[in-house]
């Protein structure tokens, strides 16, 4: 249920309306608007009865929402959200690119990487210190080490950090680091850690599960904005299919009915995506196209001796290369590069 306040309503209205709504003991969500509040009820097992408060002052009109995912839907919040960060801002019109190493494997690439990617005006990296990854013989990311590696970076780069949190217990810390907190594929439904984010106070990059529908990803969106975190960035990596020319398979057609259901920006990873760096560069340039906010890409210094998914990380000089034909695509149609 939405409930639409008159342009005109007082702010003691509108606290009327979030005590009445707390007292139902359902959950209000404030969301004040250019030309009015309008405050989202979330909580509810079943309908609400609109009654008690299409009466109180000020209040306009109750819309029923119908999506199972009511905070994440563009019936309840209209506008396009933008993410804004102390670096950039992520939402539409801009793309804004996230680049780095898989995972974090010693100061001395992250000090490297972080500095090309600030002369690329690239203002965020990407880097994993807690890896998931499929054989628990291979490298596991540098944990805490890795986290204050990329603290220290940070500092002197001026870069923002983007970094996956896989379990509660690293919550605090990776919160500490991140300016955003990366959530993986595999974690997608780990509803307990979606819970942990939505009381944390940096932004969520939430990877689409690899055999997820738009609508369970678009529920685990609303897990994190439900506990109170609306900053939330959806991530396309690619999908598991029956196609095996490429490592997953890259569903950029949820482009486009994501952003009809969903306020949420939209960014696309090539390189988890594809799985083979000489496949980045056409994907990155089709997810432009096919308007994502962005992109996550993965990049090494020397991808050939990667600790973990060198295959598809592009090198300097690939980087360099990219965001060259993404700033003559981004011309033609109406945006630029954050
Ligand atoms: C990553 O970004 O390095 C990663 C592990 O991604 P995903 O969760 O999409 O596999
Ligand atoms: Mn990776």
């Amino acid at each position: 249920m939405l409930v639409v306040m008159h342009s005109h309503a007082t702010p003691e209205q509108v606290d009327q309306v979030l005590d009445a709504i707390r007292r139902m003991n359902l959950t209000p969500h404030p969301m004040p608007g250019a030309t009015r509040t309008a405050i989202g009820i979330t909580g509810n097992i079943g309908a609400v009865d609109p009654r008690s408060l299409e009466v109180l002052p000020g209040v306009n009109e109750l819309i029923r929402v119908t999506k199972p995912f009511k905070l994440a839907s563009r019936e309840m919040h209209e506008a396009d959200t933008f993410i804004r960060l102390p670096q950039t801002v992520i939402g539409p019109g801009t793309f804004t690119l996230i680049a780095g190493p898989c995972s974090v494997e010693n100061e001395a690439m992250i000090q490297k990487t972080a500095e090309f990617l600030v002369g690329q005006g690239v203002k965020l990296m990407r880097a994993g210190a807690f890896k998931p990854r499929t054989s628990p013989y291979a490298f596991q990311g540098m944990g805490k080490e890795g986290l204050e590696i990329l603290a220290r970076v940070r500092r002197s780069t001026g870069i923002g950090i983007v970094t996956e949190l896989m379990d509660t217990d690293n919550a605090d810390a990776v919160e500490e680091a991140a300016d955003i907190i990366q959530i993986g594929t595999r974690n997608m439904q780990n509803f307990s850690l979606l819970r942990r984010v939505s009381r944390a106070t940096k932004p969520v990059l939430l990877k689409r599960g690899m055999s997820a529908t738009l609508e369970e990803w678009l529920m685990a969106a609303e897990y994190v904005m439900a506990g109170g975190n609306y900053n939330v960035i959806l991530c396309e990596r690619g999908v598991r299919t029956f196609s095996d020319h490429s490592r997953n398979t890259l569903d950029l057609s949820v482009i486009p009915p994501a952003r009809k259901l969903s306020h949420l920006p939209i960014l696309v990873d090539p390189s988890h995506g594809t799985g083979r760096r000489d496949f980045v560069p056409p994907m990155a340039l089709a997810s432009l196209a096919a308007g994502a906010d962005g992109l996550l890409l993965e990049v090494h210094p020397d991808p050939d001796r990667a600790l973990s998914d060198g295959a598809q990380s592009l090198d300097f000089a690939g980087l360099e290369r990219l965001v060259e034909s993404l700033k003559q695509l981004a011309v033609p149609l109406g945006r630029s590069l954050a």
